[in-house]
């Protein structure tokens, strides 16, 4: 029986799907203003390993992953600068261009790192107008008021809105990591945006769309969604009112999530979520992530120092999605350590047939059924390795919880049976080299494309060089 921590209730419970065995999944995407780092890209794989252990308990998965592509203000509170915009602005090129660029980069990462694409990733500039609409239901039902600089929720109708941080009003406000624009104007602080006209600090915005709201005065018709609104629009757009699972970083307890519960069963009268999963982040040798200590990374990082993508992910492995993780280099290692012993060992095993160890199997899966705990189920992988199963039977049973872990455990062990080498593939293969040898890593991806296209083939960079797999239908071109 499966059983998740709902940050709703606080509580480790039985799940129980809305429809039998089905389950709907939505899980906050990034913004694509600027390249992910490491910890952004933990989030990706965080859900991944959520939605492969539903589809191997047995459940029917619907999974969706947007993508938010309508600049949403510098801080979570809505404040400032626009992200797609001041992106925009650095590089000279159009939000859009941004958004297309770190869209296909952050593609390219997860794709390296063996994250399955979801089933549906919705783009927020491709929902803008059920934004509107669904801010025009909120006025008409009296749940929001329009004021000179935007169109707000009115908190106060709400009564269940803490519910889920449980956190008092009072806090719930400017300056206290709530609210969200600093406007005299809205009938309280802890109001929030749900759409912007183009006027005040926002009469440059570069990203706006018309529309004609009825009942009240704008200024202008151009305006833009606020950030809450977007999630809230695509989770109901593409899996329907209520939905099984909401993920995201516990950062968005606070405000985010807060402010979707908020409008979402406003509009609909129903509840939003069943259960609210939230994942912790990765440290770096012990600290937050930011700019000013200089201690982000991004996945190009690791490459360049001679890791492959998946020694990341078997990092990943190693800790729970509500434990906060410690990034470090001598923890890779070990990690990369670790991910070759278990590719040596299956390398030396047979590889005819072999039977999926029942007892093994059962251990996995009490280990997911407990609140996804992936770092058990990796420790049941060693147990087996150092079992006295035949070799052909561990293989079996090993091949098996590479469903969940995603470590494309059977590709490396298969890499070098039917993969031909012909005389092109070595010299596009030879350039790279030397393109990566002259630290030309725009071009070496470009090969790396090149050979993905052509042959279907992913190149690993490991310590004794390149390595090709055959890409899995899992992993698939994400175009
Ligand atoms: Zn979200």
């Amino acid at each position: 029986m499966l059983k998740i921590t709902n940050t709703l209730t606080r509580k480790k419970e039985k799940f129980v799907p809305i429809e039998d065995k089905k389950v709907r999944f939505y899980q906050c995407g990034p913004t694509v203003y600027s390249r992910q780092h490491i910890g952004n890209l933990s989030a990706a794989v965080r859900g991944d390993l959520i939605r492969r252990a539903l589809k191997y308990l047995g459940y029917d998965v619907k999974y969706v992953r947007n993508i938010t592509d309508v600049g949403h203000l510098v801080s979570d509170g809505d404040e400032g600068e626009d992200k797609m915009a001041k992106g925009a602005k650095k590089e000279r090129l159009s939000p859009q261009e941004i958004a297309e660029k770190y869209t296909s980069l952050y593609h390219n990462d997860l794709q390296k790192l063996n994250v399955i694409p979801p089933d549906v990733e919705p783009k927020a500039t491709e929902y803008v107008y059920k934004m509107a609409e669904f801010a025009q239901t909120l006025l008409d039902k009296g749940y929001a008021y329009a004021r000179e600089k935007a169109i707000y929720f009115d908190v106060d109708k709400f009564p269940e809105y803490n519910k889920l941080n449980r956190q008092k009003l009072e806090k719930n406000k400017v300056g206290a990591g709530f609210g969200d624009v600093e406007d005299d104007d809205k009938k309280n602080p802890y109001d929030f945006a749900l759409w912007f006209f183009k006027v005040g600090v926002h009469k440059n915005a570069l990203q706006t769309w018309e529309y004609k709201f009825s009942g009240i005065n704008q200024p202008t018709l151009h305006g833009f969604p606020g950030w809450h609104i977007e999630c809230s629009a695509m989770a109901l757009s593409t899996l329907g009112e209520t939905i099984d699972i909401h993920m995201g970083g516990v950062e968005h307890i606070a405000v985010h999530h807060t402010n979707e519960i908020a409008q979402s069963e406003a509009l609909t009268g129903k509840e939003y979520v069943k259960y609210w999963l939230h994942h912790e982040h990765l440290l770096i040798d012990g600290e937050k992530m930011s700019k000013s200590k200089g201690n982000i990374f991004t996945l190009d990082d690791l490459e360049q120092k001679g890791y492959r993508p998946l020694d990341f992910r078997y990092f990943l492995l190693s800790a729970h999605y509500r434990s906060k993780q410690n990034f470090t280099f001598k923890a890779l290692d070990a990690s990369a350590r670790s991910l070759d012993k278990i590719l040596e060992k299956l390398n030396s095993f047979p590889n005819n047939g072999g039977q999926i160890s029942n007892y093994y199997k059962e251990k996995f899966i009490n280990a997911l059924e407990d609140d996804f705990n992936i770092a058990v189920g990796l420790s049941v992988l060693w147990e087996v390795l150092s079992s006295n199963l035949s070799p052909e039977d561990k293989r079996a049973t090993i091949l098996d919880f590479d469903k969940v872990l995603g470590l494309d455990l059977e590709l490396e062990n298969n890499k070098d049976n039917d993969i031909k080498i012909t005389p092109e593939l070595r010299k596009l293969l030879d350039e790279r080299e030397k393109a990566r040898k002259e630290k030309n890593f725009i071009e070496a991806d470009r090969i790396r494309d090149e050979i993905a296209e052509k042959y279907g083939l992913v190149v690993i960079d490991t310590k004794s060089g390149q390595k090709l797999r055959k890409l899995s239908n899992n992993s698939t071109s994400l175009k």
